[in-house]
This record gives structure tokens, C-alpha cells and sequence, in this order.
């Protein structure tokens, strides 16, 4: 089994409690892992595979609350970090439609340095990079550019996930879209949202954007749709294969529950190339992914709805 290096940020998501969209009136929060890589390391290992985060936290209560919850969940710890930056947080508030309010308070997750010693250890195995806060800057970006090279470098089974966050890239849309064409370009797996795919290839139509990506050098395309499913593109073929049918409480984390299960089958697999050269085992991976991100939906929170294996397997 290959060990899939989930890299990026972990963070407190304080979510207001029931008082609308306005922010500046919430008084009550509940505290919240989030940070979408951190997200996926927890799936893979929740569904027994072998995952290790990647990332910083501050030396502060929040950040020991955040790697327990990793440690809990089985993921290899031994490389995040902890700086004397306070734990990043973020304040959000969400009303009935799905508006949001959001205040993002950065701290240590910029603050990841290069570790060298990891080199070595990607050879052959997977690195996922979800970029929600990544590309913001920091040491973080630098060091996140230098293992996407150690990665091409090792042979290593590159999957990105850009994490587009509306209120973080707000009249700077074009920087984010140039930061992220490296990756696609060098990844062999890109998962995108519908909003994601559509800015970053500035196609509208789906297709016309697979076909984008696909030229910058993606060879696996996922564009996770809601309760639709998720269109499936390789270059040999294209579909879009539903989901399950669920009662949906809470969204947060059915992506990353959706990647998270990709990478853990795609990890049980000795070559990539064969997992390409066969649609069956393709779309019977996406299925089951598309049932992990619909399990995911069905009660509040990401890291605690995450399904297990034994869920996905019922
Ligand atoms: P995130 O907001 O976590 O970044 P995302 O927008 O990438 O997520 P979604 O499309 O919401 O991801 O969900 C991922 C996958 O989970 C979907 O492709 C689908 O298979 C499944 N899923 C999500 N919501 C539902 C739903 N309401 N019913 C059935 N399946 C769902």
C-alpha cells in the first residue's frame, strides 16, 4: 500500500450557531477542526489506508487540540510542525440559503518550512496538495512549490485540490488561477468543484474545460457536482456517475470525504497506470467516493461524519 502525504493547512473553523449571516451579531461559536488537507489525511486513514499530514500549527492550546484530533483518527503526525505563531482561525457564519460571513485570522499554517528528510520518502508514493490557504503566501507556498518538484522528482502520484475560497481570493482571482497552473499541470489527478473548473480552464462548458486541463496535462479529471455525483474525464473517456441518495444535514467535508476515498483506493494500487488504463476500476472508484462524500452530508461537522469503512461498505 502506497502512504499518501496529505499537505497544507489545519486550522480552527469557529462556526456561529444559529444567528444568521451577520457575523458582528454572532455570539456563540463552536470550535471546529477544519483545513480541507487535513480533512482528506483523516478519510484516508478513517478507511485504512496510510496517510500523513503535512502542515503548522501554533504551540498553542488550539494547535494541540487540532493534531489530537489527527492522532485520534490514526494519521501520521510526526511530520507537522508548531511555530510560535498563534493556531490559524477562522470565524464563519452561514444562514439558511447558504450565505456566508467570514473573518480568516492567519497564523502558523503559513509557517511550514521545507523538510528535506521527506525527499526520499515520496518516492513512489502519493502526495496530495489541497491549496486552500497555500498559495496565500508565507513559507508555506515556498515549501509547498518545493515538494510538488520533490514529488516529480520521486515518481510520486501528484493529486490537487485547489480548495477555491471565495472570500480569501476576492479581486485577486488572477493571481489565484496563475498559482494553480502549476500544479495542474504537473498533477496526475485534479478535483475541482463546478465553480473551480470553470474559472480555472475559463470555460463554462464542463467538457470544453476537461479539455483544457487535460492539455495542461492533467490525465485524471474529478468535478465533484453536489447531488449529481461527479464527472469522470481521462483522455479516453468522459462521464458523469451519480451519487447516492442521502438526506444532506451539512455539506462541509463531502469533498474532501470524495478525494480522500479516490487517493485511499488509487493507494491500494502498485502502478497508476493501470488504475488509468482501466474505466471500469476508474468508475467504480468514483462511485464509491461519490458515496463517501454523500455519507459525509448526512450529519454536521467534516472530520466527525467522515464515513468509515464499514459505512461505505453497508
Ligand atoms: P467542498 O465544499 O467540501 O469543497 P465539493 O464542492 O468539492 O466540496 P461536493 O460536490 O459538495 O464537493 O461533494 C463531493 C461529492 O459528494 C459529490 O461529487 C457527490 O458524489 C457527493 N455528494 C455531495 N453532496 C451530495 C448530496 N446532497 N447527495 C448525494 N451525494 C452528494
Amino acid at each position: 500500500m502506497k502512504k499518501v502525504f496529505c499537505i497544507g493547512e489545519l486550522l480552527i473553523d469557529f462556526v456561529a450557531e444559529n444567528q444568521g449571516k451577520d457575523l458582528s451579531k454572532a455570539k456563540e461559536f463552536s470550535k471546529k477542526a477544519g483545513g480541507a488537507p487535513a480533512n482528506v489525511s483523516c478519510a484516508i486513514s478513517k478507511l485504512g489506508g496510510e496517510s500523513l499530514f503535512i502542515g503548522c500549527v501554533g504551540d498553542d492550546p488550539f494547535g494541540t487540540f487540532l493534531l489530537r484530533i489527527l492522532e485520534n483518527e490514526k494519521v501520521d503526525i510526526s511530520s507537522a510542525q508548531k511555530s510560535d505563531t498563534f493556531t490559524t482561525l477562522a470565524f464563519v457564519s452561514i444562514d439558511a440559503d447558504g450565505e456566508r460571513d467570514f473573518v480568516f485570522s492567519r497564523g502558523a499554517d503559513k509557517e511550514l518550512t521545507y523538510d528535506s528528510s521527506l525527499k526520499s520518502r515520496f518516492e513512489n508514493n502519493i502526495l496530495h496538495f489541497g491549496a486552500a490557504t497555500a498559495l496565500l503566501g508565507g513559507s508555506l507556498e515556498e515549501t509547498y512549490n518545493r515538494y510538488l518538484f520533490d514529488g516529480i522528482t520521486k515518481n510520486a502520484f501528484i493529486s490537487f485540490d485547489p480548495n477555491y475560497r471565495v472570500d480569501l481570493w476576492k479581486n485577486k482571482e488572477d493571481v489565484f488561477i496563475r498559482k494553480c497552473h502549476p500544479y495542474i499541470e504537473k498533477s496526475h489527478l485534479c478535483k475541482f468543484s463546478l465553480e473551480e473548473a470553470q474559472l480555472l480552464s475559463g470555460k463554462d462548458n464542463l467538457d470544453e474545460a476537461c479539455q483544457v486541463f487535460h492539455e495542461m496535462g492533467t490525465q485524471i479529471i474529478v468535478i465533484t457536482l453536489g447531488s449529481e455525483g461527479t464527472l469522470l474525464s481521462t483522455a479516453k473517456f468522459s462521464k458523469t456517475i451519480p451519487s447516492i441518495k442521502v438526506n444532506p444535514k451539512d455539506t462541509t467535508g463531502a469533498g474532501d470525504a470524495f478525494i480522500g476515498c479516490l487517493l485511499q483506493q488509487i493507494s491500494q494500487h502498485s502502478k497508476f497506470e493501470n488504475v488509468l488504463a482501466d474505466e471500469k476500476l476508474l468508475t467504480n472508484m468514483v462511485a464509491r467516493a461519490n458515496k463517501a462524500g454523500a455519507i459525509t452530508t448526512e450529519n454536521f461537522g467534516a472530520i466527525e461524519s467522515l464515513p468509515t469503512l464499514q459505512q461505505l461498505d453497508s
